[in-house]
């Protein structure tokens, strides 16, 4: 793939304070690509900061800066200062979003900033007419890939990855690792070149995969049974099956953020089932978030778009249902019913 990095290196020169922002419900993707950029431009000697919309699994901690002062911001704890981030900020940096609105909180302040807006995104249908320059393309993993042959581009790294620092390659590395849940999804031969790449610049792979991926409590390893013995259905009509996780749940389980990341994906292991699905309270009852799955040809990316109030790639997606959980599998199977053919294998 040939990226023109040439408008991005020219706002990159003329920047000192650069603003990343990543999107709401921040996943491994999100966090190692504003992360990733953040080290690899404070190691240019520039001045980044790290915004984003809710908090972020505390497995993913590490990679943050040491100094405290430098931490990312998180709307939800402090919104003013994200605010003044993106006000003050001489160049801003959206990161794994195709549209504003996935900051939540940011889409206004983002527009009316007068610094230069650039994207970094593998999401479908980009809102790319909102930035100054984008770098947009589903032809990769993740955006942390992406962002690897991005930074491989720019001329300070002229395609040696010994130039990168290896906090940023480490979490350059996370973001591919959890968006293609360890090398089993959208992995595309870039994704291990990039890999190959990553470990010979010295990223200890063995490491990352225990921090990131055996991190969790007992009780949360309870709610994955429990959630697999008496909470899964499956609608062999549909060759789907699909989890509710209530609020009554999570207090019981314990339930700390990331605990049900990678549910989803537990009902694809079975041979007849195409579609999974998985709905979870939001701790404050006022939506329903909603994670979907599928194998090969079908197309859930559109299927969020049309009933879920959400989007994401072909076959990983998610969005919002604003009604109560008992409520959601009859929504559910009559959105099944209803799904176009011609939308499910587009
Ligand atoms: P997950 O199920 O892991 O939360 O999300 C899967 C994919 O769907 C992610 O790549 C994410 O970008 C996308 N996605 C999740 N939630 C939303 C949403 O509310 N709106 C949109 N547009 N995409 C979402
Ligand atoms: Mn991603």
């Amino acid at each position: 793939m040939q990226i023109d990095i040439t408008p991005l290196e020219r706002y990159l020169s003329k920047a000192d304070r650069i603003t990343l922002v990543g999107h709401f419900n921040p996943d491994g993707d999100a966090i190692g690509s504003v992360t990733a950029a953040y080290h690899y431009l404070h190691a240019r000697g520039k001045h980044p900061r790290m915004i984003l919309p809710s908090p972020y699994p505390e497995n993913m901690s590490f990679m943050e800066p040491e100094d405290p002062a430098e931490r990312i911001v998180i709307c939800e704890n402090d919104l003013e200062q994200a605010r003044a981030l993106v006000r003050e900020a001489d160049l801003v940096i959206c990161l794994d979003l195709n549209r504003l609105s996935r900051t939540e909180y940011l889409e206004q302040d983002i527009l009316s900033t007068k610094a230069p807006k650039v994207l970094i995104d593998h999401h479908i249908a980009a809102e790319l007419d909102r930035f100054d320059t984008a770098i947009s393309t589903v032809e990769v993993s993740s955006t942390c890939e992406l962002l690897f042959q991005v930074l491989l581009a720019l001329p300070d790294v002229a395609g040696d990855p010994a130039r990168i620092p290896l906090r940023c390659a480490e979490s350059l590395y996370v973001g591919m690792m959890t968006d293609t849940n360890n090398f089993s999804n959208s992995v595309l031969p870039g994704t291990f070149e990039m890999a190959a790449k990553l470990l010979a610049r010295g990223v200890n792979k063995d490491e990352l995969q225990e921090k990131v991926l055996s991190c969790y409590s007992v009780s949360r390893t309870r709610l994955l049974g429990h959630m697999v013995k008496d909470k899964m259905k499956v609608l062999p009509q549909y060759h789907t099956a699909y989890m509710l996780l209530s609020n009554k749940e999570k207090q019981r389980y314990h339930f700390q953020p990331g605990d049900s990341e990678g549910f989803v994906n537990l009902p694809l292991a079975i041979s007849s089932v195409q579609v999974s699905a998985f709905f979870s309270e939001n701790s404050d009852g006022q939506y329903i978030r909603v994670s979907l799955r599928s194998k090969g040809r079908i197309n859930v990316n559109k299927f969020a778009i049309r009933f879920f109030n959400g989007g994401g790639h072909h076959n990983a997606a998610g969005g919002r249902l604003y009604m109560p959980l008992e409520e959601v599998p009859a929504y559910f199977e009559a959105a099944l019913a209803a799904w176009p053919d011609e939308e499910k294998f587009s």
